[in-house]
């Protein structure tokens, strides 16, 4: 689960990771008002939306009067962010965050991550930070410091030393910067994150150290033990197929083609994705309903696919082994019947009770082209959205 800038700056207040000061903003009166409350000469006013690259893309603003911040928040509110994290369709903004503003010495990055080849969690830092990380990442890779942390010990204080020391801090700056990264791993750990980024880490001018950037995303699998992250969840930035899908345990991902899958099993959807754009097509999702579905998860799964409009056909692919044919067969008629079908399905079953999942659909009176094996129902679905086009 994502969550917004300045709600990670929250969870990280919350184990002592020196953050600005700021509040959210819902309206430019509001903004006005934090401003106002924060108090200062200078603020800055940041788009909340769940993506990076805002601040290339004119989503943070430096305001020297409360009037500016007004008028900063006032144009950027309803607008539609596109960064390189948001994809062409960009992310409309509609919380704002108003900061304090900060006396930037130098700006670093910091971010921890699971290194699942190790299986530890590895902290990462360069003093290359600021908006271009993923350049330094891609083009000087030695430029980025790692230490990988024992899960019996934590995060060691030699281990925080070296990166401040690789990061060209001294002083009493090594100390603050050994402070703070050992909350953020308190922060990651008990909070089960999966991601934190503090990109940049700012030294000030006085040499302290602040997270001036803040990303932090969660565990999914944990979120039961942490009712209050859940709260933080906003609809507003996710996917609707994908909430709706989340309703359902659906494995489920929001891709940009025009070809629904219906599939079952992770490897088996990921090998119907690669046929067929083998076959020149563009899948419009990634979904495994899973070996224990039943008729209404798999009625659910198909209606997702039946009311996206960018779909225009629909390939079902189905090996049924604790997954029976006849399952599948009666979601798909079911959400058919309740939502009409309106482009090419064509149908692969194999498997499990694939002769009654055959008959049901035939009996249905549905439009369904069979498919004899994988290659050949892509192939048949390829040529049949090309028709369409
Ligand atoms: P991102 O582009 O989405 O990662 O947004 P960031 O929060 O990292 O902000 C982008 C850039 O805006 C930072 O690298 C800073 O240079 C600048 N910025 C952000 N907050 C402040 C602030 O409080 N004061 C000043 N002077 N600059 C800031
Ligand atoms: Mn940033």
């Amino acid at each position: 689960m994502k969550i917004h800038e300045y709600q990670g700056k929250d969870v990280l207040r919350g184990y002592g990771v020196a953050v600005p000061r700021g509040q959210v903003a819902f309206s430019p009166e509001q903004a006005a008002e934090a401003a106002q409350n924060l108090g200062g000469s200078i603020w800055v006013v940041k788009a909340q939306i769940h993506a990076g690259g805002r601040g290339k893309a004119g989503g943070v603003k430096l305001a020297r009067s409360i009037e500016e911040v007004r008028q900063h928040a006032a144009a950027l509110l309803g607008t539609t962010l596109v960064t390189h994290q948001t994809g062409p369709k960009g992310q409309v903004v509609r919380r704002l965050f108003i900061e304090e503003g900060v006396d930037i010495g130098r700006e670093l990055y910091l971010g921890v991550v699971l290194d699942r080849d190790r299986s530890r969690l590895c902290f990462m830092a360069s003093a290359e930070g600021g908006m271009d990380i993923e350049e330094v990442a891609a083009h000087t890779p030695e430029k980025i410091l790692k230490e990988w942390v024992d899960p019996l010990t934590g995060l060691s204080d030699y281990q925080a030393r070296n990166l401040a020391f690789g990061l060209g801090l001294s002083g009493k700056t090594v100390n603050e910067a050994v402070r703070f990264m050992k909350s953020l791993y308190r922060a990651f750990v008990e909070t089960d994150a999966s991601l934190a980024e503090i990109n940049p880490l700012v030294i000030t001018k006085g040499g302290g150290v602040i997270a001036l950037d803040a990303k932090i995303n969660f565990d999914d699998n944990a979120l039961f033990r942490h009712p209050e992250l859940r709260e933080l969840r906003d609809l507003d930035e996710e996917d609707p197929a994908e909430i709706e899908a989340s309703k359902f345990d659906l494995n489920y991902v929001q891709l940009d083609g025009d070809i629904g899958c219906m599939v079952n099993g992770a490897g088996l959807a990921m090998a119907t994705m690669d046929i067929i754009k083998h076959y020149g097509g563009e899948p419009a999702n990634f979904l495994d309903v899973g070996g224990g579905a039943t008729t209404e998860k798999v009625t659910a799964g198909f209606k997702i696919i039946l009311s996206s409009p960018a779909v225009r056909g629909i390939f079902v692919n189905i090996f049924g082994g604790i997954m029976k044919c006849d399952t599948i067969a009666n979601g798909v008629v079911a959400a058919t019947r309740e939502l009409g079908l309106t482009v090419p399905v064509v149908v692969r079953l194999e498997g499990t009770n694939v002769e009654l999942g055959k008959k049901i659909l035939a009996e249905s009176g549905l439009k369904l082209t069979p498919a004899d094996d994988m290659a050949d129902g892509a192939r048949k679905i390829v040529e049949a959205v090309g028709k369409g086009g």
